[in-house]
């Protein structure tokens, strides 16, 4: 009998795993899919770490995840600055002196916010939906070039249906930076991130290609509490309804060429071309193998973004109003089940990154092991 069912080996339900069995506890990881580190996983191919479930930057100004997550990992100086490619015009992003400079020939500060204010006007009151939020950020051109095609393409949805916060997660700024994150720390895991949950993991049990809704009877009795990780509608066989997610495609391509495109990321934000970005993978180390030499070869991924179905893998759950609520019904389903602690970005159905994943679970980590 263990103490913990971890359901998923992904940041979430490694770091569970980890501090339960540091104090003490007894833990079972089981995960559905053959490899741990759910969406973070990452695979050497050709001397490049290729990010499997998509790009993953870490980022955060959180120092308590900072100094936790470094025991497992050393981390590299990668800073994202992705570029948008609209219709083969070039821009900076996130949406800086670069990207006005681009857009308008301004050349100072002053012009660029002068630019601006005279866009935003046509927004009037608090914006209502990611269209008005947008432009009155930065303006309808903007909008129209870099925004609308790409949020369109990524979400499967109008503008004008989306919830404004999607976009407020992007920085605006008047001067000339082109680093997409306002984080302190930044970076890759040198090794990749499937060796830091390895690291995680080290000296726990793990099952692969254990799906537990599958079992679930059998392996609840394993142990005295579960820790879920998964879709919460789908844990309660979606009695009340299926939650929303988007769903991703990647279509990755080995190519016998140094570079394809010469940064990690660009996006594609027309939206007639039928992928959201292109990643390559290379150049989140710099193009360089683990001794510090030059790859000869590049993989790139296209990422195609599609409404989830059921057997897809849901990556992105759809937090508008609809979804909002459709949780809360089922986060009073989970609270009615004391045995068993829904964590994670699925689990818990919110949009979070990396480092909220960590410091859910280490808030969580405190109540529970304490
Ligand atoms: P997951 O990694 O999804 O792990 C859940 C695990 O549970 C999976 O391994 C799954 O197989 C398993 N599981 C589910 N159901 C069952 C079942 N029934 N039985 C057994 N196992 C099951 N964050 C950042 O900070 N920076 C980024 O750049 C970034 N980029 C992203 C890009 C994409 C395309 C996506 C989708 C997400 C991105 N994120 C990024 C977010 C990041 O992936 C998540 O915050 C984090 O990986 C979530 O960890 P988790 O453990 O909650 O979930
Ligand atoms: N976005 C955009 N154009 C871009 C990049 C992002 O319009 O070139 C919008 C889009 O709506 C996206 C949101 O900004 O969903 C947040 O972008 P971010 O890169 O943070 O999304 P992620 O893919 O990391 O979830």
């Amino acid at each position: 009998m263990y103490d913990y069912l971890v359901v998923g080996s992904g940041l979430y339900g490694a770091i569970f795993a980890h501090e339960a069995k540091a104090h003490g506890k007894s833990v079972l990881v089981i995960d559905k899919r053959p490899n741990i580190a759910g969406n973070i996983y990452t695979e050497n191919i050709e001397g490049i770490n290729v990010h499997k479930y998509g790009a993953h930057i870490f980022h955060t100004n959180n120092k308590k995840v900072w100094n936790y997550i470094t025991q497992f990992a050393e981390f590299n100086r990668f800073t994202n600055s992705p570029v948008a490619n609209y219709k083969g015009e070039l821009y900076s992003l996130p949406f800086n002196m670069y990207t006005f400079n681009k857009m308008w020939g301004v050349v100072t500060p002053e012009e660029a916010a002068a630019k601006i204010e005279e866009q935003r006007k046509e927004i009037t009151g608090e914006p209502k939906n990611l269209e008005e939020q947008a432009i009155s950020l930065v303006g309808r051109d903007i909008y129209e070039k870099l925004i609308k095609g790409y949020t369109e393409k990524q979400w499967g949805r109008d503008c004008k249906d989306l919830p404004a916060f999607i976009i407020k997660r992007l920085p605006v700024r008047l001067t000339f930076d082109n680093n997409y994150f306002n984080a302190l720390y930044q970076g890759i895991p040198i090794g990749g991130y499937t060796k830091m949950i390895a690291n995680l993991l080290d000296g726990i049990e793990v099952r692969l290609n254990t799906d537990y809704l599958e079992n679930k009877a059998a392996l609840d009795a394993l142990a005295d509490k579960v820790v879920y990780t998964g879709p919460i509608d789908a844990y309660f066989d979606y009695k009340l309804g299926t939650l929303e997610y988007r769903s991703v495609r990647f279509e990755n391509e080995l190519l016998d060429k140094p570079s394809f495109q010469g940064n990690a990321a660009v996006n594609y934000t027309d939206r007639e071309t039928p992928w959201t970005r292109i990643i390559e993978h290379k150049w989140f180390e710099f193009g360089k193998d683990e001794n510090g030499n030059d790859l000869p070869k590049t993989i790139i991924s296209r990422e195609y973004s599609s409404e989830w179905k059921p057997g897809d893998e849901p990556y992105y759950p759809v937090n508008d109003a609809k979804n909002g609520a459709l949780y809360a019904e089922y986060k009073k389903l989970a609270e009615a089940e004391p045995k068993v602690i829904f964590g994670g970005r699925l689990g818990e159905y919110k949009y979070y990154d990396m480092d909220q994943v960590i410091a859910a679970v280490l808030d969580r980590c405190e109540a529970e092991l304490a």
